[in-house]
This record gives C-alpha cells, sequence and structure tokens, in this order.
C-alpha cells in the first residue's frame, strides 16, 4: 500500500507551518484552542483576523483565521459513526433482472470507488438459467445485507456487524482474517484481500468502515451498499452508474426505491412485479429484492466486448447459446 508523504502532505505542511509561523511570534497571550483544527497552509488573500493557537512545541502562536480549517475526522470517530448508522432508516435495494444486460457499469463503478483491484467483485454478474427450455439472464448480486447475517454470526471478533440501518459492515482493523464469514455467508458476497492493492490513498486519508478503504492485507471485504454516500444523500455507486436503469435503492420505512430517473412504491413494486429474494429459504432474510427476468428489455447478451480476457475466460463455458 503507497500512501501519500513527504512535503506534500496535509500533516508535514502543518508542521512546517507552525514551525515556520512560531518562530516568526514567538510566545503570545492565552486563548482556548483546541485540537478541532488545523491549519491548511493554503496561500490565499487573508481576512486579518487573528486567532490564537497552541503548536507542537506547546507555544502559542498567533495565525490569521484564513489559514486554519476544520480537522478531518479521525479513524475512531468513523468508526463510532459507522457502528451507529443512519437512525430512522432501513435500507434496500431491488434489482430488477428483467433489464441486466451485462454492461458491467456497477461493478467498475463500485471497484473505482472503493479502490479495489479489477480481480476484487464486491458486485458480482452471474449468467443464469432457471430451466433448459428458458432463456438465460444476468444477475447482479451485492451483499444482501442480511437482517439475520450468518457472516455476523460466526465472526469470532465482532468485526462484522449489523446496524439497525440493516446494513452489514466489516472492520478491517479489527478483523483477523479467519474467513469464517466467507464460509458463514451463503451467497459468497465476501472477498478475501490477499495483498494489499497498489493504490495512492488521497491526502489526509483515514480508514472508515463505511468505505472499506484502503482494502487491508488479509482481512475480508464486501459490498458496503455505499454506507459513505448515503451519510451524504447520494445513492449508491452502482446504482447510479448502471446505464440500463436495473438497481433501484431505497427506505423500506419511507416504502420508497429509486433508480435515479424514477421513483416507485417499494411494496407496490413487489406485489405488482413478484419480487423475491434470492435463495429466500436459508432465512437470512436479504435486504436485496428482485424482479424476475420476464417482459425483458433486452435478449441475454454476453455483454463482455469491453472487458478483459480474465473476465471473457469466466463466462466462456456459460454463454447464451
Ligand atoms: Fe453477510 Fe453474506 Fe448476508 Fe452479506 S450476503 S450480510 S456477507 S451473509
Amino acid at each position: 500500500m503507497k500512501e501519500k508523504s513527504g512535503d506534500g502532505s496535509g500533516e508535514s505542511t502543518r508542521r512546517n507551518f507552525i514551525k515556520k509561523i512560531g518562530a516568526g511570534f514567538g510566545t503570545v497571550s492565552i486563548a482556548g484552542i483546541t485540537g478541532s483544527s488545523v491549519i491548511s497552509g493554503s496561500a490565499k488573500t487573508k481576512s486579518g483576523e487573528k486567532i490564537l493557537l497552541l503548536s507542537p512545541e506547546g507555544k502559542l502562536v498567533e495565525v490569521d483565521r484564513d489559514d486554519i480549517s476544520p480537522a478531518g475526522k479521525k479513524t475512531a470517530d468513523l468508526k463510532a459513526e459507522a457502528k451507529k448508522g443512519l437512525p430512522g432508516h432501513k435500507f434496500v435495494m431491488v434489482i430488477d433482472l428483467s433489464k441486466c444486460r451485462n454492461a458491467r457499469l456497477c461493478v467498475d463503478a463500485c471497484q473505482e470507488g472503493h479502490m479495489l483491484p479489477k480481480d476484487h467483485e464486491w458486485m458480482k454478474l452471474y449468467l443464469l438459467q432457471d430451466d433448459r427450455h428458458t432463456a438465460r439472464y444476468w444477475l447482479p448480486r451485492p451483499c444482501f445485507h442480511c437482517d439475520k447475517p450468518m457472516c455476523v454470526s460466526v465472526c469470532p471478533v465482532g468485526a462484522t456487524y449489523k446496524r439497525d440501518d440493516g446494513i452489514v459492515l466489516v472492520d478491517n482493523q479489527r478483523c483477523i482474517g479467519c474467513k469464517f464469514c466467507m464460509t458463514g455467508c451463503p451467497y459468497s458476497a465476501r472477498v478475501f484481500n490477499w495483498k494489499d492493492p497498489e493504490v495512492v490513498l488521497p491526502e489526509g486519508h483515514v480508514y472508515d468502515p463505511e468505505t472499506n478503504i484502503p482494502p487491508v492485507e488479509g482481512t475480508v471485504g464486501k459490498c458496503v451498499f455505499c454506507a459513505d454516500n448515503l451519510r451524504k444523500n447520494i445513492l449508491p455507486r452502482c446504482v447510479t452508474a448502471c446505464p440500463m436503469g436495473v438497481i433501484y435503492f431505497g427506505d423500506v420505512l419511507e416504502d420508497t426505491v429509486t433508480n435515479g430517473e424514477e421513483t416507485l412504491r417499494f411494496s407496490k413494486l413487489m406485489t405488482d412485479r413478484a419480487g423475491f429474494r434470492y435463495r429466500e429459504e436459508l432465512g437470512t432474510l436479504p435486504n436485496v429484492f428482485y424482479l424476475p427476468p420476464n417482459n425483458r428489455m433486452f435478449p441475454v447478451e454476453r455483454g463482455l466486448e469491453g472487458s478483459d480476457e480474465a473476465i471473457k475466460g469466466r463466462y466462456k463455458e456459460v454463454g447464451p447459446r
């Protein structure tokens, strides 16, 4: 894993800047400065309004108010927020199998948004056929964020947990890589990080279980329903990336789901289109629902023209006849 460091890093810039101005101003009068702000160090027009800060060397220094900006949240704060979730919500996803033609943009958006290597697919596409007399269809499979998640019940260290808003997360800093959750999940929704991916983290990045960035070597990752986006009132990445409007996302407490183009009543959609949960008989109560692949809007296509050979090879034996 490569992290940005050196002179350009936020921490380095802050320390250097404080050191520099500290030398110039020396000790000044007392003011109640806490660690909740950091100096941005960016060059901009100053307002002239001065405030006092405590330098890392324990000196009080006077700085222009425009030179400070709020500090980013620490991992401990983000972990506490992640555990709490978004009270008053119960998230649900609906995937319309009649519309999917394996464009794979949901997979790409997920990998890009979570800095995943190309062989890590939190959203996976399966080419299925229910009967030899029926047509094949594509089935996108994220984590189902089950209400009775087997992955959570088998984790020996409490690294994976279920929130009240329905989302199941993994704390990669707590995960010991035993893979019990991978064995427990009946949907193969979890992916093991065999090695740290070659990614450059954004400046000032801190670990947040709502994004699972970076993927940590020797731990398990999976779809997080883009919990970070939901906190900002933004739809999950797979939903907005899909050009067919296959994936709907919403809140069962509001009885509403949307694919970004149309907003529908969740209960009516389930009744009218005979929505179902994958392998419901297992009793895991997934929060991902499917609409059957009838009245298809597209004939099944491989849709793999732009994909690399490894992905094409995966579907070689199962492609449409
Ligand atoms: Fe856990 Fe698998 Fe259910 Fe996701 S789909 S919540 S990983 S049991």
